[in-house]
């Protein structure tokens, strides 16, 4: 689904990776914290009023090194390549500093929004400070206080009020995919590949979204939209080569795809940024299927396939659920299972389970492995519901929702996927206590 995208610009340390922090804070993930994914400011969704956005801090997309200014040049060029609301920061310590004068004529070349807030206005005797701002030229500047959250729904008001109704995009039904991963693992040449073997039914729709070209083809009699994020026409930005921007993108288009084909290559194994990129997919409950590619390159004996696919289940242990295949876009090996592979992560992700059904399978769990005692209190689980799709998630009412704890909760998740056919697809599993 397309939500609107806030990006907070300003030179460095006026406050924006306190802001980030505090926009994403609101809503953490309710899965566990996915152990070796580095969580960093750069990219994360937050939630205001029950509706969500997809926040930037530009200030995590650093370019090495580079001068300051052209840094945060930049930094403000990706913002009003990316985002539909900008939000300018600057702090009212320094008064109106050079950078900030440099970062808002950079700014006066957009259309887009522009939201500008004066952090660290932490006691009331500040606030006359930061009319200074208005010298600025982006209108009335809105007081903020990072560390003590002061004046933020005030300003996220601000930038709601200038979102565009709705992103601009189709929702469609049909299956959005994306295919990620680093520079030359072979997208473009998957994409390629798999539109030859399919029958497209609209060819490159550019201008749905700033990120991606996406195409519509049929093929199991169903439509997919493949997002992507390789044939994007180069603008020839400094920033469009470095490895946050490509990592930022990767995560837009999870953002928007039902299932994510993580694109390794058998010639070069795994690397951090994969499993950032296939951590964040994990989080955001997107259906994954890993897909190696140019197997064709891999001189091969009885053990080369298991050996791979062991290494992957080690380096990305909590991806358990996704499948693994092993192609070449070369040779086309195997490429003609992918479209039905895509369709059943999909259909799985949005399987529904009766309650009766649910509950019948709990009781059993319950009867095989009883549930643990707990510094002498015994975690009782009720009842157990859906309450949602894509991912699948699911409600246990218990005693004391701090007693279920890691390998129970894997436990159950074992249970339903051992009777059910979630392949493909996380699943959630949220603890409440009854009422
Ligand atoms: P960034 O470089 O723009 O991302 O700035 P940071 O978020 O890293 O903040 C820079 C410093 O300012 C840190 O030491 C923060 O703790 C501090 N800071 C952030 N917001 C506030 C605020 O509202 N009031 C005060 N007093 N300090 C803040
Ligand atoms: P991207 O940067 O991920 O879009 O990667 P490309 O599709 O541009 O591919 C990078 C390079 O790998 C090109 O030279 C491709 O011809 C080559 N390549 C892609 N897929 C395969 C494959 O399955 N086998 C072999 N041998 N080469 C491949």
């Amino acid at each position: 689904m397309a939500i609107p995208t806030l990006a907070i610009v300003g030179r460095p340390n006026v406050g924006k990776s306190t802001i980030f922090n505090r926009i994403v804070g609101t809503r953490q993930a309710i899965v566990e914290d996915t152990p070796g994914v580095t969580r960093d400011r750069l990219y994360g969704r937050g939630e205001w009023l029950s509706r969500e956005f997809a926040v930037i801090d530009t200030g995590g997309i650093d370019m090495g090194d580079e001068p300051f200014m052209k840094q945060i040049t930049e930094q403000a060029e990706i913002a009003m390549e990316e985002a539909d609301v900008i939000l300018f920061l600057v702090n009212v310590e320094n008064g109106v500093t050079d950078a900030d004068e440099n970062v808002a004529q950079i700014l006066y070349r957009t259309d887009k929004p522009v939201i500008l807030a004066v952090n660290k206005v932490d006691n009331p005797e500040r606030r006359n400070d930061v009319f200074d701002f208005y010298s600025l030229g982006f209108g009335e500047p809105l007081p903020l206080s990072g560390t003590h959250g002061i004046g933020l729904g005030d300003v996220l008001d601000a930038v709601f009020d200038k979102f565009p109704d709705d992103a601009g995009e189709d929702e469609d039904d049909s299956v959005k995919f994306s295919l990620i991963g680093r520079p030359n693992v072979g997208k473009s040449s998957l994409v390629n590949a798999i539109l030859g073997e399919n029958r497209v039914i609209v060819s490159p729709i550019e201008g749905t979204t700033r990120d991606a070209i996406d195409t519509k083809f049929n093929a199991e009699d169903t439509d997919f939209t493949m997002i992507d994020t390789a044939g994007l026409r180069k603008r020839g930005k400094v920033w469009e080569a470095t490895e946050k921007y490509s990592v930022l993108r990767a995560m837009r288009a999870i953002d928007r795809s039902d299932v994510v084909l993580m694109i390794l290559n058998a010639e070069e194994g795994i690397r951090e940024q994969d499993k950032r990129v296939a951590g964040y997919a994990h989080e955001a409950g997107r259906a994954i299927i890993i897909v190696v590619n140019k197997w064709d390159t891999i001189e091969k004996d009885n053990h080369t396939m298991q050996d791979f696919e062991n290494l992957v289940r080690s380096e990305f242990q909590y991806l358990d659920y996704a499948p693994i295949v092993f192609v070449s876009a070369k040779t086309h090996q195997r490429l003609d299972n992918l479209p039905k592979m895509i369709l059943q992560a999909s259909e799985n992700q949005s399987r529904r389970i009766q309650s009766s059904v649910l509950n019948e399978v709990l009781n059993d769990a319950l009867t095989v492995t009883p549930t643990p005692t707990v510094n002498g209190k015994r975690l009782r689980i009720y009842y157990m519901t859906q309450v949602a799709i894509k991912p699948p998630t699911f409600v246990v009412f218990v005693n004391d929702p701090d007693l279920l704890h890691f390998s129970y909760q894997r436990f159950l998740i074992n249970q339903l996927r051992d009777t059910f056919d979630f392949t493909g697809t996380p699943i959630h599993l949220i603890a409440r206590s009854r009422q």
